[in-house]
């Protein structure tokens, strides 16, 4: 069976799509911005926006901006990074957690650069993803948020949200990610991942979604059912 969203068992294709695009209008209501407004993790330039996102893993924001402060004044670019000490890197991200991995990710990552890259950020999905450390999820917030391309970065948040709301039934991030793409504006694809996120975050939070105060609420098929 396909994983074509389905809102309600009963809805038509043109009702989900409709409904799909209020949802967007909805939340650009709420989120209001670019991709690169709407990112909540502190950095400069498109380096630090992928360390940045590896660390994000499993850990919130908040406690990756209060780590790369002090990792970005020791090591802000791909050249200082990939000679770096483990041990120093370690003991810097491990507010993070799962840090010896991400330490040898984000090292990775920098040497990858400079082997490969010189030094530069690529700007595509296919060559992002290709570096050490470097995940789906972390090539679209670059490809996105850095460079401003279409793109979505399907977290759990995003996952989450879009079965919830009816815009899939996979729970597999990469075809998630695909049939997002496929009726999004490519242009606000970046940024209406990023809003799902915020509204994750905000009120659509895993353990207790606020559905009552839900400005979605009426196009969304939790509630509407
Ligand atoms: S109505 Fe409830 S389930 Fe639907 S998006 Fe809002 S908080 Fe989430």
């Amino acid at each position: 069976m396909s994983d074509r969203a389905k809102g309600t068992q009963t809805e038509s294709w043109p009702a989900e799509k409709k409904r799909r695009h209020a949802i967007e209008l909805r939340l650009n209501d709420l989120y209001p911005g670019t991709a690169s407004d709407l990112c909540e993790l502190d950095f400069d330039g498109a380096f630090q926006l992928g360390v940045a996102t590896i660390l994000s893993a499993q850990c919130t924001d908040v406690v990756v901006n209060s780590v790369i402060r002090r990792l970005f004044s020791k090591y802000p670019d791909a050249q200082s990074l990939a000679v770096a000490n483990t041990d120093e890197v370690e003991e810097i991200i491990r507010p993070t957690g799962f840090f010896r991995n991400k330490a040898k990710n984000i090292v990775g990552f920098a040497i990858g650069l400079l082997d490969e890259y010189a030094g530069q950020v690529p700007s595509t999905i296919d060559e992002l993803v290709r570096l050490p450390g470097v995940g789906r999820k972390t090539a679209n917030v670059v490809v996105t948020v850095a460079f401003g391309k279409p793109g979505v970065a399907v977290d759990t948040h995003v996952q989450r949200l879009s079965r919830r709301l009816g815009l899939t039934t996979s729970s597999d991030p990469s075809k998630i990610e695909s049939e997002l793409m496929s009726w999004l504006d490519p242009l606000d694809s970046g940024s209406f991942g990023l809003r799902l996120i915020l509204h994750g975050r905000r009120v659509c939070t895993a353990r207790r979604p606020e559905c009552s105060a839900c400005a979605l609420a009426e196009l969304c098929p939790r509630v509407m059912i």
